[in-house]
Parts: C-alpha cells; structure tokens; sequence
C-alpha cells in the first residue's frame, strides 16, 4: 500500500475483523486474552448473523445423537464434506450451546423449561435452537455484543473498514483499515500477533442475495490477495424461498416455513416440488432452489403457501416474516407469498484447518469467511452459525496457546464512518445471472471477463480489488469443476464425478484460469 498511514495502532492480544456471530463469539472465547474487534458497522446488528432466522444446530433433543448430525451433514455436503471436521462439529455443538445460554442467550423453552427444538429440511431430528420462533440472529448477536461491549479485555471499535493485510517477513502482521469520508479519508495500520478473519461472505457480489450489502467477499479477497489459499469458492448456496418484492437485498422466508409443511406452488396452485424430490418441499436446498429457477424460468411465478399449514399462527411464530409481507402488503395467512432463490451462503472460503488456521501464518479464519470441509458442496440448513461458534473456540484456545500479549501501542481515532464502495452492477449482475445455479463454460468465461473489465476500470482501489478477487475465485473455480455436485451445477457437466474432491486454489491459480479462459475465447473467435 503505498498511501500514508496516518496512525499505527498496536494491539496488545488478537486483532479480529468483523463482529458478527464469529467475532464477537471469538472474542469472548479469548477473554480474558485482550481482543481488539474492528467492524464496518454496528456490533450486534452487523453481518448476516443479525439477520439469520432459523436458528442453530445442535444433538441436545431425546434420540438425536452427534452421529446422526454428522450423518445428516455429511448427506447434505453431496461426497466433499471433511468427515474429521464433521464429527468434531456435531460433538463439539451441544457445549457450544451451553456457552451461549451461559452468555444469556434467550432460547426458546417448552413448558417443562428444557429448550425447544425445531426441525429443518434434511435433519433427520427436531435440532435447531431457535429464539421467539424467526429471531435467532438478532437475539444471539445482541446478546454477545452485550456481554463483549462491558468485557474489559474486548476492545470494540466501530466505524473501520479493512482494506488490505499487512504482511512483513511472511507473516500476517495486521490489516490496513480506512475511516472518515472524503478529504477526511484516514488510512491505519493495526498490528497484531494474531488477525483472525470473521468477516463472513460474500452475497452482495450477487445481484440477487439474501445478504447484507455489507456481505461482500472482501475478507475472501483480502486473503486471497495475500496469497492465501481458497478452497471449495465453487460452492455457492442459494436459498430456495428470498421473498420476490423487488428489494436489494431480498428477504427471506425462513426455511422452517417449509419445516412447518407450507408448500410450493406456482401461479395457478400446481404444486410442483413432489414429482421432483421425494422429501418435495423438504429436499435439499440445491434441489429446491434450482427447481424454482426452473420455474421461474419457464414463465411461471412461484409461491409459498402458508395457509393451510400456519394460517392464523403466522404473525406469533415467525414475526420477522409476517413483518416484511405486511410491509408489502401480503398477508401471508391468507395469501400465498411470491419466492425466488436468491445467493445466501458460501461454502467456500479461505481454506482454515481445526485450529482456525489458514495457509498464512497469522492469519486465523472463523465463520462464513473461512472453509473448513465442514459443509462439502452444500451446507446443512442451521450449521453455519454452529460453525462460527466451534471455530470461533477452537481458534481463540489455539491463539491463547500459541501468542503471548503484547503493550498496546497507539491510541484509535474516534472514527467516521467509512462509507466502502458498493460492488458494482455489472458484476453483481453477471454473477447471478452466469456464475448462479445453472452455470456453463460461455457463461462462466464471461463472467470472468466482466470481473476484470470492472477491476481494471476500478484504477487500483483496494475494496474493489477484493470485491473482484472474491468474484473471481467464485468464478474461476466453477469454471474448473467439470462436473455438476450440490450447489455447483453445469448445464455443460451435468454428471457427478464417481471420485468427489475439494478444491483448493490461490488467486494466481484463479488468474490463469482466467487468462486461459480469455485465450482459448479468442481464439475461437479468429477460427
Ligand atoms: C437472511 C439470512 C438468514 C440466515 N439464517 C441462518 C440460520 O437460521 N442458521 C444458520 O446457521 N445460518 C443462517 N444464515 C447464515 C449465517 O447467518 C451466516 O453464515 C453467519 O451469520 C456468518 O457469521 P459471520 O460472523 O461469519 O459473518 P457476519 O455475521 O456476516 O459478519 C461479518 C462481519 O465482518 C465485517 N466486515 C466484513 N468486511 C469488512 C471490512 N472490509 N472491514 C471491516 N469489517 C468488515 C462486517 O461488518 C460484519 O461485522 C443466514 C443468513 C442470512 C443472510
């Protein structure tokens, strides 16, 4: 980076970026480990934790088992989940969940107080913790942000958008970080032993999405910038039923709509999901969302129907939902809600082992940001904000063992708000339309060659340049996965491949892809 730092900050313990569920959860584990936590935005209503609906997985209910999640996780990941990640998950949840009802986190209790338990498509059990039916990010992530904003050892600073990694000698050393607007523009550096990444993903680079805007690949991007490497970018998930209103980004109608037997229709009542999933509405994500595509595809509108299975429950147990359909004039008890499949969740990320760690040294990844091999091709329905939690403790206890605090050196400006640019439209819209649940080889090819038509015009802007370093790994990876498997599907590759692998690649991978793709498309156009 070659522009002035205007001020050198040392922290004296881990530096963590973002302060969503993974952050702020990381934080707390390190405690009393000092934890410096820089975020974009407000902590507790920050990221897509703040918006996740359903709710978290885990083994706690009668007859259910750590194996029989892992089953089901393994299932869902279509052939590359990393089954010692999987079982170290399932295991390790039920304890993850004691953490957090410690933390005071408000799920939701039966009668007799033992936790309520819901259930979601492709779980063989009712597993999932919940709070007041559809709040389960907010209450969880306000609850954390609560217990880290009056813990003395957690510094939170609010207002600082991270642009790039700063590395001397080969290890990761802290983050360069904008703030203010403007001729206000101030660049700092913070240093840390430890940076550990949560700064989750990447669906804002989607024209269609159920993410924040804020969700946009640039932890991805900033890794992968550095040389890190990237596995599985491929594996994009799409959720099957955002709520079509024409707003960016799109809301969601939770999963557990589905859970609580609402069902699929299309314009004229034909219910379409059973001639083509056995589990119809309930069949795996990947299944749903392209059937809708399809749908949609083929002219039709598709809906949710509510009314027979939740009718006047609607407004108490799933509050959020009703809230965006009254606001669009629904009224989803007694009117079918209009769906799309929208990008939601990225099994990719930067390749992190048990401990968090990720290819460069001190550089740690917790969350959506990371790949762990937990989720293979296809993420269980509730397991990411069980992943935030696992990693999140096993890298806070693997960075309390491995570095020892430091005096804190420089006092933080009371910042501004840096307003980051939004991704561009033409990328955003060439993702979801070739880079989304169908993709193909002369979709895919151009898609490559809009990312960097828009990084070259970006003139060296660094959240550009990890906005379409993230795209590209996305892209570049499903270019090279001849094969069709979860929520990478190949209209050119339908087959699944008998042997299933993990993909792992840097971004100098992901630019000769890149350049051979733009080759091999020239040439052919001088045949
Ligand atoms: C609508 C919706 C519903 C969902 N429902 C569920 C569910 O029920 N169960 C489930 O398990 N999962 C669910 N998910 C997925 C789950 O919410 C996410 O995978 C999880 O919250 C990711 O947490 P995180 O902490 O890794 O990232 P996030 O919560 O996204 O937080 C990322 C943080 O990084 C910060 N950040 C990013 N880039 C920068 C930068 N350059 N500079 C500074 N800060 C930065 C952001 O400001 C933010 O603070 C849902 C997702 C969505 C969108």
């Amino acid at each position: 980076m070659t522009r002035r730092i205007d001020n050198i900050i040392e922290a004296p313990g881990a530096l963590i970026l973002g302060a969503g569920m993974a952050g702020l959860f990381t934080a707390l584990k390190l405690a009393p480990f000092p934890a410096l936590v820089l975020a974009g935005a407000r902590p507790g209503r920050s990221g897509s934790s703040a918006w996740a609906q359903g709710g978290i997985a885990a083994a706690i209910g009668e007859g259910d088992s750590w194996q029989s999640h892992a089953e089901d996780t393994i299932a869902a990941g279509a052939g590359t989940c990393d089954p010692k990640i999987v079982e170290l998950v399932a295991r390790e949840a039920p304890s993850r969940i004691e953490d957090l009802l410690a933390f005071g986190a408000p799920f939701d209790r039966n009668a007799d107080g033992s936790l309520a338990l819901g259930r979601e498509a492709a779980h063989s059990h009712r597993r999932i913790v919940h709070v007041r039916g559809d709040r389960a990010g907010a209450e969880v992530t306000r609850t954390l942000a609560e217990r880290a904003l009056s813990n003395p050892s957690i510094q939170i600073l609010e207002g600082f958008h991270a642009l790039e990694l700063a590395v001397e000698n080969g290890r990761v050393r802290g983050v360069f970080a904008r703030y203010g607007t403007g001729h206000g523009t101030r660049l700092v550096l913070f240093r840390a032993k430890a940076v550990i990444f949560a700064t989750g993903g990447i669906g804002a680079l989607y024209a269609v999405t159920t993410n924040p805007l804020e969700t946009r690949g640039e932890g991805l991007g900033m890794a992968a910038r550095a040389g890190a490497v990237i596995a599985d970018a491929e594996f994009v998930q799409f959720h099957p039923t955002a709520i079509a209103i024409g707003r960016d980004p799109a809301p969601l109608a939770t999963e557990a709509l589905r859970g609580e037997g609402a069902i699929l229709v299309d314009e004229t009542g034909h219910r379409f999901m059973p001639a083509i999933h056995k589990d119809a509405e309930l069949g795996p994500r990947d299944v749903v969302a392209r059937a809708i595509h399809r749908e949609i595809a083929r002219g039709h509108k598709v809906f949710l129907d509510c009314r027979e299975a939740i009718g006047a429950r609607f407004a108490d147990r799933f509050p959020t939902v009703f809230e965006i359909c009254k606001s669009a004039n629904i009224d989803p008890a007694t009117q079918p809600i209009p769906v799309a499949p929208a990008a939601h969740y990225h099994m990719g990320g930067i390749a992190s082992d048990e401990h968090g760690r990720t290819s460069l040294e001190g550089l740690w990844a917790v969350g959506e940001c990371a790949s762990t091999g937990l989720h293979g091709a296809n993420r269980l329905a509730s397991n990411s904000l069980l992943e935030t939690l696992v990693f999140g403790a096993r890298a806070a206890k693997d960075v309390r063992g491995t570095i020892a605090t430091q005096p804190a050196q420089g006092t933080p400006p009371a910042p501004e708000r840096f307003n980051a640019p939004p991704p561009p439209k033409a990328m955003r819209e060439a993702m979801t339309r070739d880079v989304g649940l169908e993709r193909d080889e002369a979709g895919l090819k151009s898609a490559l060659a809009t990312i960097e038509s828009v990084e070259r015009a970006g003139a060296g802007e660094p959240a550009l340049l990890n906005m379409t370093a993230a795209a590209k790994m996305v892209t570049a990876a499903a270019l090279a996965r001849h094969e069709s498997r979860g929520g990478h599907f190949r209209s050119n590759y339908p087959q699944t491949d008998a042997v299933a692998k993990r993909s792992f690649f840097t971004l100098a991978d992901a630019e000769k892809i890149a350049a051979d793709a733009s080759a091999t498309t020239k040439s052919a156009a001088c045949l």
